[in-house]
């Protein structure tokens, strides 16, 4: 079982060894719905970063993983979905201590966690390259994906092991080793994925896990020469610094940002099945999910009837004890966190916006007095508003009103981000033109559900660059060689001479 016990000892996964930081030292790692010590962490330095990159640097070029036969590669990672589904009961346990998200949330994302194992097992055998049409009589062209070298796999603290395997899956599967880093407070599920890696059969260091708690172990990632591309997943301000601190060594970058998505809900929609997906469009994981849909913009004809409507039944979500299966929003991560969605609040009211129902703390017994629960909360706002424009991150909605689809779009459109929209429609010709007029990365129609292994993740706009989830994601930690062969029966002699 992958249990920690109370006040564990964590450590570093550098080289294949399980090590304490390079000076010793550690942190204390909380649950965020009780406020009790979960672990000593590992609290890694820059010198430990420059451990684990040379540990996968070695691993990368003696080729035992990047040059392993592919079908061999799947296998391993196979293996690692395999033993994910064997211990998910106790992972999303885990994951649930050390997070405070529910535990019937945690349960669906190890299901997902090992399909996107299983997936990119599968896409280890099939990153094919091209043969080319000949580019001169007497030529034969072909292109190879070769892995693009270390990946550093920079993770935030929202869905800690799902975030981690929409990285490492597909790395592993072109070929690539790692250096992985966990958010601080979030570390413990990716340090058992490093256990599962290690018993999978992973090469040594192909998977090397930093935990830490200073600002300064990412951008030490970011910064390394020894390391390739980045793979991060965070906000949009830190995905800015991350892209032009990896341009000084040109490392290649996938983005994962924040988002402000858009629930469109047009006057034909099947208003209660659209009250019911808006309600965990924006609740689930407590709001703090990047692809939340947390502007609700609905059709003026309908508005009264679906803001009641919603109100209603977001006085019935169970709010309280992540461990307890009926609960349905837990706790929030971090005491920063809770704070900014205390400060958006306040700053909603002192705008102006409507409150409508939630805003404040959640009163949560039975041993979670010290715990962090934020109500279910929404707001009625204008466009201008900041709790309109801004990414809260937390359980928040805001009502927009709209009267016709050109407007809707516009209302869509106007944001820095473009990471996700649902629309809500029986007319297929409308949801096809709005989810063409869509600047976002994903569109779901007639549903909250946006994300699944397979299906390209990512944003327009400053929710970032690169796709995670998809088949292609194995191309973006691939590099292209061409190989161009001349095979005529006459020498070349270019110069005659
Ligand atoms: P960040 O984007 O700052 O952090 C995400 C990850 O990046 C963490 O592992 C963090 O580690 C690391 N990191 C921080 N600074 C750097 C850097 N300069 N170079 C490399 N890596 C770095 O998010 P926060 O956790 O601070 O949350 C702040 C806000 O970001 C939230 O309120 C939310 O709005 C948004 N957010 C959005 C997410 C999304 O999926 N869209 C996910 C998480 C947050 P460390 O904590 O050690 O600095």
């Amino acid at each position: 079982m992958a249990t920690i016990a109370a006040t564990a000892k964590t450590h570093l996964l550098i080289g294949g060894a399980w090590v304490d930081a390079s000076d010793g030292a550690s942190y204390q790692n909380r649950n965020p719905a009780t406020g009790a010590t979960l672990a000593h962490v590992a609290s890694a330095s820059a010198q430990d970063v420059e451990a684990a990159a040379r540990a996968a640097r070695k691993a990368f070029d003696t080729g035992k993983w990047s040059t392993m036969a592919a079908s061999r590669r799947a296998k391993i990672i196979y293996k690692i979905a395999q033993l994910l589904a064997e211990r998910a009961p106790a992972l999303a346990l885990l994951e649930v201590r050390d997070n405070g998200k529910p535990i019937a949330t945690a349960k669906g994302e190890l299901s997902a966690i090992v399909d996107t194992f299983e997936f990119y097992a599968g896409a280890a055998t099939k990153n094919y390259g091209d043969t080319l049409p000949s580019p001169m009589p007497g030529y034969f062209a072909y292109t190879v994906h070769e892995p693009v070298g270390v990946v550093g796999a920079i993770v935030p603290w929202n869905f800690p092991l799902l975030l981690a395997s929409w990285k490492v899956a597909p790395a592993l599967a072109a070929g690539c080793t790692i250096v992985l880093k966990p958010a601080p407070s979030t570390p413990l599920t990716a340090l058992e994925l490093g256990k599962i890696a290690i018993e999978a059969g992973l090469p040594e260091g192909v998977l090397n896990i930093i935990t830490g708690s200073g600002r300064e172990l990412g951008q030490a990632v970011v910064e390394h020469p020894e390391i390739d591309k980045i793979a991060f997943t965070g906000s949009t301000a830190t995905g800015k610094m991350v892209a032009a601190t990896a341009a000084q060594t040109l490392k290649r970058v996938t983005l994962e940002l924040g988002g402000k998505s858009p629930s469109i809900v047009f006057d034909d929609a099947d208003i209660d099945a659209a009250v019911a997906g808006a309600l965990y469009g924006i609740y689930y994981n407590a709001g703090q999910t990047c692809e939340a849909r947390s502007r609700l913009l609905v059709h003026e004809g309908i508005y009264d009837e679906f803001v009641q409507k919603f109100t209603e039944r977001a006085g019935k979500l169970r709010i309280g004890d992540p461990e307890d299966a009926q609960t349905q929003i837990g706790a929030i991560t971090m005491s920063e966190q809770f704070e900014k969605i205390a400060a958006y609040c306040k700053s909603g009211e002192e705008e102006g916006a409507n409150r409508l129902f939630g805003g404040t703390r959640a009163q949560v017994g039975n041993g979670h007095s010290g715990g962090m629960f934020w109500d279910a909360t929404a707001f009625e706002a204008r466009p201008h508003h900041r709790i309109a424009r801004e990414e809260i991150f937390g359980p928040v909605a805001t009502f927009l009103k709209f009267t016709d689809e050109a407007q809707a779009i516009a209302l869509a459109n106007d944001s820095e981000y473009g990471l996700s929209a649902s629309i809500w429609s029986q007319n297929l010709g409308r949801v096809n033109r709005v989810a063409k007029a869509l600047r976002t990365g994903t569109v779901a129609v007639n549903t909250p559900y946006a994300v699944f292994p397979g299906i390209p993740f990512g944003g327009y706009k400053q929710s970032g660059y690169g796709r995670e989830l998809g088949f292609d994601t194995v191309r973006l930690y691939s590099e292209v060689k061409s190989v161009i062969t001349y095979m005529g029966e006459k020498p070349i002699n270019p110069f005659g001479v």
